[in-house]
């Protein structure tokens, strides 16, 4: 069967068509300023990406240009739209009304919406794009698959926070955490290489890409994961400040004169290593450079990035009494050897050993840790597209 993946954004929506037998990418692309004026670039496996400028008022058109290219007679990979038997959407937030996948209906969009408030950036463009398939592709199942299922299994410590009882009873304030397909995706290649059924392995998932999160996976199972409500919390990230002491809000709305509007866009766009190198980059590549060439603020992004992910990785080590596999995964984990080895240093303690030369390599699976050290330490890229589209082929 051929899936098509979609993730949707307020003005940009990515698609991939892929054949769920051979698991290949078929075409792939994307709609960029949607509302705005309008863009679609789309890539036939193995040849040239094309770029047209294609005016798209909503998210109807898009999906209407995405049916047309890949249905195009001379660019397509499908004949008609009955080659395409399913469409897998991303959804940020599931809140705790979905522990899995689940095939839409309107109940599922109505408890969807219901999250709103929990990610009103994501969630209402995922909603939107549901609706504009639906209304072109009626008949043909569509799967939600959440950022937050997988973590549904977090036990009660580790998802509510030390706040009045009553948010939580009310609103629903607590820790959700996100990158759960990535999570699950690299933890069961793990638990693979490890050659031990899932049950029996205790995995460390660090996900590090421009947004950043841990997991810890007992048993197949998330346990933890460092970012909580929103995708603020945890590591410090690309432009995200993660875990801080909350009355610096109130410090800096005196000092600065800002108001909450103005604090959560510091915190979630100028924060993180973009902010802590005095705003030179948030992409690792340019401060390893500059951290190379002596600038003293990039290597102290780096550092600080560095040993919180240690931080985590120590603490979920001690939540799961022991780990056997650490993972890491996404832009900065697959290709930034560096980071890698700043992460490991601090681990010695676990009885890791790194493996010089292997942890050389980048953006492919490589065993970073020496025969001999006590956690498997490996490098698994990871592949959300193809977790999406085996999740909705597994449900439809
Ligand atoms: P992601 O959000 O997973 O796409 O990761 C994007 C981030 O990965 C970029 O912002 C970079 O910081 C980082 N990245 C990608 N390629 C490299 C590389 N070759 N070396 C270091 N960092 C990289």
């Amino acid at each position: 069967m051929n899936v098509l993946v979609i993730n949707c954004g307020s003005s940009s929506l990515k698609f991939q068509l892929i054949n769920s037998q051979s698991e290949q990418v078929l075409a792939k692309g994307l709609c960029e300023r949607i509302g705005i004026d309008g863009s679609l670039t789309y890539q036939p496996e193995g040849q040239d990406k094309i770029k047209e400028a294609k005016a798209m008022p909503t998210h109807t058109e898009a999906i209407q240009f995405v049916i047309e290219a890949l249905t195009d007679p001379a660019t397509g990979v499908v004949k008609d739209l009955k080659e395409i038997g399913a469409v897998g959407h991303r959804v940020v937030h599931g809140g705790e009304a979905f522990a899995s996948s689940v095939v839409i209906t309107e109940e599922v969009l109505a408890a969807i919406e219901d999250c709103n408030d929990l990610a009103p950036l994501h969630n209402p463009a995922n909603l939107i794009g549901i609706r504009a398939c639906m209304e072109l592709m009626p008949g043909t199942p569509m799967v939600a698959v959440f950022d937050t299922a997988f973590h549904q299994t977090m036990p009660e410590k580790a998802y509510m926070y030390g706040l009045p009882y009553d948010y939580y009873k009310n609103y629903k304030v607590r820790r959700y955490g996100f990158h759960g397909t990535s999570h699950s995706f690299v933890s069961k290649r793990a638990a693979e290489i490890f050659g031990k059924p899932c049950e029996e392995v205790k995995t460390i998932v660090c996900h590090l890409g421009n947004g950043a999160s841990v997991c810890a996976v007992d048993g197949g199972k998330s346990v933890d994961t460092s970012m909580g409500l929103t995708p603020l919390e945890g590591l410090v990230m690309g432009t995200r400040s993660g875990d801080i002491d909350p009355a610096i809000l109130e410090f800096l709305a005196k000092k600065e004169g800002l108001d909450i509007t103005g604090l959560m866009n510091m915190l979630n766009k100028k924060s993180g290593v973009f902010g802590l190198s005095g705003n030179l980059s948030s992409d690792f590549r340019d401060l390893e450079t500059a951290a190379d060439e002596g600038n003293p603020l990039a290597k102290a992004a780096l550092e600080v990035f560095a040993y919180r992910v240690a931080k985590y990785v120590g603490s979920y080590a001690a939540a799961m009494n022991g780990v056997d596999v650490i993972a890491f995964t996404a832009g900065i984990g697959e290709n930034a050897s560096i980071v890698r080895e700043m992460v490991l240093e601090y681990l010695g303690y676990l009885g890791i050993t790194l493996d010089s030369e292997a942890n050389k390599g980048r953006g492919k699976e490589i065993r970073i840790s020496t025969e001999d050290s006590n956690v498997l330490v490996m490098v698994i890229p990871t592949n959300e597209e193809l977790a999406i589209a085996r999740e909705t082929v597994a449900l439809v």
